[in-house]
């Protein structure tokens, strides 16, 4: 199964060994003087964590991100964020003017600007918007990527911003279809929030499938920016070759370790469990308010939210000092804003400023 998967890999990238950087080789030492650091510590550094250059791919964290996601650490690839993630399988897989990825839009924007950067094809197929929200079209999806010949399908569960979920059935059946012709990556950077099981499971039986995983939303990391690649080892093997020398800073490393211990998991589990509620709260809240056309099912931390006039509602929220997303931009939401989900007190005011905005309207 690797072979037919490391035939998606761009040609010239298959045997590539990458940056041989200080740490690339398993040596042991006393006095280290093999990469011009400096022997003294920073006056700032006061744990002396940042003299030197950190492991490409810190084994602790690995080990921790492993555990969390239920896989083996051959399995992950640690990045930047998973924006990182996103554009090192583009420029991996895709040659330049002729490879293509699918995208369903209105999705998240990343996907897309990969592509442009690296000059692939985007290769686009709407969601479909029915009276369950939005939803995606598989068998179009599986159609286009055929047809226009595309290594990447990028399918985002939770979607960002609509909120709905690919059936994993659905996602292992694509990957069936699409087997030596497309890695199929499944963004869960929301998985936490939502009630459906994680598409890691699916890899041990399709090589082709790699989840997207990030500690961004759920696990309040945004700023440390540590984003997971979920995929066969031998992919991940490719994409370390292509990565920066060393994309991982030391405190971010061992912030997100800490973050991971079993007593922040268990506090982070907590606020997810309140992110749920608040989520149900106020959609029902938002559905029944005046000046709201339509609310839409998110298994995310955000609610896609249709109003009669977006701009005085987008206006009103800023007026009161409440930033959230103008949708208005996006593909068919041109009278929609996303809502993120924030404390009980923070849900309560965007309420009580829509009800005052109607009530003076
Ligand atoms: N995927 C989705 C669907 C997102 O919404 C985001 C952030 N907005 C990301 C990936 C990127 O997250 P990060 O780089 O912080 O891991």
């Amino acid at each position: 199964m690797s072979g037919d998967l490391l035939s998606l890999v761009r040609e010239d990238l298959r045997g590539f060994g990458g940056y041989s950087s200080a740490r690339s080789h398993a040596l042991d030492g006393e006095i280290w003087l093999n990469a011009n650091e400096s022997p003294w510590a920073n006056p700032a550094d006061s744990g002396s964590s940042c003299r030197r250059y950190p492991d490409p791919q810190p084994a602790p964290l690995v080990q921790a991100l492993s555990r969390l996601y239920g896989c083996e650490p051959a399995q992950v690839l640690v990045g930047r964020g998973s924006d990182e993630a996103i554009d090192l399988l583009v420029r991996a897989l895709c040659v330049p003017r002729r490879d293509a990825i699918v995208t369903t839009p209105p999705v998240f924007g990343m996907y897309a600007v990969s592509a442009r950067l690296q000059d692939a094809r985007l290769l686009e197929v709407p969601l479909v918007d029915g009276a369950a929200g939005f939803t995606v079209d598989l068998e179009a999806v599986a159609r286009a990527a055929e047809q226009g010949v595309a290594k990447l399908v990028f399918l985002c569960s939770p979607s960002n911003p609509t909120g709905g979920d690919v059936p994993l059935d659905g996602i292992a059946a694509l990957a069936r279809r699409l087997a030596g012709r497309a890695l199929v990556v499944v963004d869960e950077a929301y998985g936490e929030f939502s009630g459906q099981p994680s598409a890691t499971t699916l890899i041990g039986e399709h090589a082709n499938i790699a989840v997207l995983r990030t500690l961004s939303k759920a696990h309040a990391l945004a700023a440390a920016r540590i984003g997971t690649l979920i995929a066969d080892p031998a992919l991940i093997r490719v994409l370390r070759a292509c990565q920066a020398p060393y994309p991982i800073p030391t405190p971010c490393a061992d912030l997100a370790i800490a973050g991971l211990s079993p007593e922040a998991l268990a506090r982070t589990a907590e606020r997810v469990a309140v992110v749920r509620s608040e989520r149900a709260r106020l959609a029902a809240a938002l559905a029944s308010a005046p000046g709201v056309r339509r609310v839409y099912p998110s298994s995310g931390n955000y609610l896609l939210v249709r109003f009669d006039d977006a701009q005085a509602a987008f206006d009103g929220l800023l007026a009161a000092g409440v930033v959230v997303r103008d949708q208005r931009a996006a593909p068919r939401l041109g009278d929609a804003l996303r809502i993120t989900i924030g404390t009980p007190e923070q849900n309560q005011r965007v309420l009580a400023v829509l009800a005052a905005l109607e009530a003076a309207a």
